[in-house]
């Protein structure tokens, strides 16, 4: 079987592309979209999302800023730098980068964010609005999945979908929006993680696989059953055997999945480019809201 890639690079030029009406409308109404970012410590692979989100919102002529703050800053004044952004008008979007410094309490700091301003969907508001089926902000993976199932017309209605992974930025709200009685969704969902037995047991029988649990290569051609679409989130860098040289591997094995799934997003050029997409649409979203 020929497997054909779902290419993230492409459907998110094309979300940039529709964007660019709804940017210039807001400009023309003197708002400028904003998103603050707030770093906290020295975290070499947060500093390059964060470089690769900020460098985007730019290139589209949006404003976006970073707070950097060094690995000692307290939750006491992290939550005071939260509560500033909160009553800023400058800023529709406030992206707190995880995981924060282990003496921080991720949650505090999330459920600090204001629900109006929170484009990365975290904020318990957000998830519950999801799971009721009425979502203001949806986590911006997630989101991202369903636009590029819908980019090429995959369906998922009356299909049976298995996520494995269920934290609560990927595989939980993944597996609400895929079930959710909506267009593009009302999927029977199973989700996977470690405390199941046997994954595969559950791959065969799924008709698109979503894998968000960090593992290289964890899924492979023999693990799914013919025509199945792959949804591949994870990114991981594994090291080369004498440790010189690294490269990044998704959580299947795309080798042996080529040729038995109908469908796969590549890793990277997959999921990755579309998170981004998707908070960028989230904080257009969070500026229209001044229009209304
Ligand atoms: P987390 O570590 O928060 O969650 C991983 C989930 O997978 C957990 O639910 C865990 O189970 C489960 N899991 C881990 N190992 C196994 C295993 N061997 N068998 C079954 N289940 C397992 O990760 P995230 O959800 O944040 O991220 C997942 C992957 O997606 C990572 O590679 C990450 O880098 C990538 N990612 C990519 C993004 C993108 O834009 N493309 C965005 C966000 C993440 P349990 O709950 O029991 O611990």
């Amino acid at each position: 079987m020929d497997t054909q890639i779902l290419s993230g690079k492409v459907v998110s030029a094309s979300v940039y592309e529709n964007l660019k009406s709804r940017i210039q409308n807001l400009v023309s109404n003197s708002i400028v979209p904003g998103l603050a970012v707030v770093l906290v410590g020295d975290d070499a692979a947060s500093q390059v999302y964060v470089r690769n989100k900020t460098k985007k919102f730019t290139s589209l002529g949006l404003f976006s800023e970073t707070i950097s703050l060094k690995n000692e800053t307290s939750q006491k004044d992290l939550l005071e730098i939260v509560r500033r952004l909160n009553i800023d008008n400058k800023y529709h979007g406030i992206l707190v980068q995880l995981p924060l410094p282990n003496h921080i309490n991720n949650d505090t700091i999330v459920n600090a964010i204001n629900p109006k301003k929170d484009v990365d969907g975290f904020h318990p508001i957000n998830l519950g609005q999801l799971a009721l089926g009425k979502p203001l902000f949806i986590p911006c993976t997630p989101k991202g999945i369903m636009r590029i199932l819908e980019f090429y017309k995959i369906d998922l209605s009356n299909k049976h979908v298995v996520v494995v992974g269920r934290s609560n930025i990927v595989g939980r709200p993944i597996s609400i929006l895929t079930s959710l009685k909506r267009e593009y969704s009302n999927a029977t969902t199973t989700i996977c993680h470690s405390g199941t037995k046997n994954i595969s047991n559950y791959t065969k029988q799924a008709d698109v696989v979503i894998l968000a649990l960090g593992y290289p290569e964890f899924l492979k051609g023999s693990d799914i059953k013919e025509g199945a679409v792959v949804i591949d989130v994870g990114i991981n860098r594994v090291k080369s055997i004498n440790g010189t040289s690294s490269k990044l591997l998704g959580d299947c094995e795309a080798s042996s999945i080529k040729g038995v799934a109908s469908y796969l997003t590549p890793v990277p050029g997959g999921i990755g480019p579309m998170t981004i997409a998707m908070l960028i649409e989230n904080t257009i979203e969070a500026a229209e809201k001044e229009l209304k």
